[in-house]
C-alpha cells in the first residue's frame, strides 16, 4: 500500500512519515503542496492531508479530489478546528486527527479505511469489538456472551455504523439508510433509536458522537 503525506510543515511531515514506517507502511511519499497531490493520486492507495498548505488549503484540496476520486483520505487538523472537521467529513474526508497525530492510531485508522476501500473484498459479516459481537447475516449481537433483542430500526442503526468501522458516518446518511430519502434529515427518530441502541449495549464509548456530524462505531 502507498500512502501520501501532504503536508508543508517538514516536521511533521517527517514524524508522520517515520512513524507509520515503523508501523510497517514499506511505501509513504511526501507532498508539500496540495495541487501536487491532485496530480498525482492515481499513484496511492491513501492520502494524508494537512488543512493549512500554501498553496491550496487542504479543504479545496479535498474537494477536488473528490470529483475525481474516492482514494481514502484522512485529514489532519489543528486542535480545537472542529467546524473545520465537519466540513471535510462532509466533503468527503474518511477521518480527521488532531496534529499532532497518535501514529498507532493513525495507521490503525488507515488501515480500517483502505481495507473498505478495496471494494472487491466482501463485507465483513462478523464484526467484533472488544466484547460486543454483531453477525450483519445473522442479525444478532452478542454482548459479554449473552444476546442482546434490537428492534428492526435498532439493529439497521446498528448496521449502517457497524459496516463503517472506525469511519464517522454523518446523520444524514444514517437516517437516509434507515428510513429512506424521504425522511427529513433534521428526524429525532435517530436520536431515539441511537439513546436504545447505546442503552441496550450498555458500553459507554463504543458509539463515539462527533458533534455536529454523526457517530462512530469505535473497533
Ligand atoms: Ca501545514
Amino acid at each position: 500500500m502507498r500512502v501520501v503525506v501532504v503536508e508543508d510543515d517538514a516536521g511533521m511531515a517527517e514524524a508522520v512519515i517515520d512513524g507509520l514506517r515503523e508501523h510497517g507502511f514499506g511505501a509513504v511519499d511526501h507532498l508539500s503542496h496540495g495541487l501536487d497531490l491532485l496530480t498525482s493520486y492515481t499513484a496511492y492507495d491513501a492520502v494524508i492531508l494537512d488543512l493549512g498548505l500554501p498553496d491550496l488549503n487542504g479543504y479545496l484540496v479535498l474537494r477536488q479530489l473528490r470529483k475525481v476520486s474516492d482514494i481514502p483520505v484522512v485529514v489532519l487538523t489543528a486542535e480545537g478546528d472542529e467546524s473545520a472537521v465537519v466540513s471535510c467529513l462532509r466533503a468527503g474526508a474518511d477521518d480527521y486527527m488532531v496534529k499532532p497525530p497518535r501514529i498507532g492510531e493513525l495507521a490503525a485508522r488507515l488501515e480500517s479505511i483502505t481495507r473498505r476501500w478495496r471494494a472487491a473484498e466482501p463485507e465483513q459479516a462478523v464484526v467484533v469489538s472488544g466484547d460486543v459481537t454483531v453477525n450483519l447475516t445473522t442479525r444478532s449481537i452478542e454482548v459479554a456472551g449473552e444476546p442482546i433483542s434490537l428492534t428492526q430500526k435498532e439493529f439497521a442503526v446498528c448496521r449502517v455504523l457497524v459496516e463503517h468501522v472506525g469511519v464517522p458516518v454523518g446523520r444524514d446518511k444514517i437516517i437516509t439508510e434507515v428510513w429512506g430519502a424521504r425522511t427529513p434529515p433534521n428526524s429525532r427518530s435517530l436520536d431515539v433509536h441511537m439513546g436504545a441502541l447505546r442503552a441496550k449495549l450498555n458500553r459507554p464509548g463504543l458509539i463515539v458522537t462527533i458533534h455536529g456530524f454523526g457517530y462512530r462505531w469505535s473497533r
